[in-house]
């Protein structure tokens, strides 16, 4: 057991180097990913609103067109005044001229609507963009932290997975999990040593002298009462005051 409990204090060791290594990428992952979506969803607004220009200018396009179709017909009409036989015809062709003039003066209205909504529209595309290319900077610059620091850590942190891996693989799997959950759930401290005046290096509570005397064997494992933790024997530790 006494071999056992070593190695865990071996891989407690190589456990907290690795959570600081990680603990250097900070929060950069995180924020790289918050990054790209703002950017994808940035992106996906200038697209859509720009779709919505083409359909504004494709519908000042047709009425543009129609209107003069519109133009020519009213001007055939005008002709035709000059030839009508009677009143009444005058009256009808009169009245063609009229319903013309009104629809060509709601199409004109309807294109200084767009004309407005184009202007609008510019402007709002105008800032997305800016928006895009200030997220897009903004990313470009996490990934790039991110990468460095990656590149930092990557070797040492490889070096320190493959001692870990050999070390656990030399341990029984159920203490492994037992460890793991330990260091999980405490702070990343699941091993402690017992430290002077009989009390726990975790949470220095006072030991019964009794578990004292048979921590020190390490003949079985023993966890702390009050924290949980495995408490192991450490001649150093033993000596100083906690
Ligand atoms: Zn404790």
């Amino acid at each position: 057991m006494k071999d056992v409990l070593d190695r865990l204090v071996e891989l407690q060791k190589l456990d907290q180097q690795l959570h600081q290594l990680k603990a250097l990428r900070g929060d950069l992952p995180n924020q790289v990913q918050m990054l790209q979506q703002d950017v994808n969803q940035a992106k996906k607004n200038l697209q859509d609103q720009k779709d919505k220009l083409q359909t504004y200018r494709k519908e000042k396009d047709m009425l543009e067109l129609e209107i003069k179709d519109l133009e020519s017909k009213q001007k055939k009409y005008h002709d035709q005044l000059y030839q009508v036989k009677n009143n009444r015809e005058y009256d009808a062709v009169s009245m063609e001229i009229e319903n013309v003039k009104e629809t060509i003066s709601n199409k004109e209205t309807r294109i200084i609507e767009l004309i407005t909504l184009d202007e609008d529209l510019e402007k709002s595309i105008q800032s997305t963009q800016n928006e895009v290319q200030e997220i897009q900077g903004q990313l470009d610059q996490k990934e790039n932290d991110l990468k460095k620091r990656l590149g930092q850590t990557e070797v040492e942190e490889k070096k320190l997975q493959t001692e870990r891996s050999k070390i656990a693989s030399d341990l029984p799997p159920r203490i492994v999990s037992m460890y793991q959950r330990i260091f999980n759930a405490k702070n990343k401290i699941a091993v402690v040593p017992v430290l002077g005046h009989g009390v726990c290096g975790g949470c220095f509570k006072n030991l019964p002298p009794q578990r004292v005397l048979e921590i020190r064997e390490m003949k079985r494992m023993n966890l702390c009462e009050v924290c949980g933790r495995i408490l192991v024997w450490d001649e150093e530790a033993a000596d100083k005051k906690p």
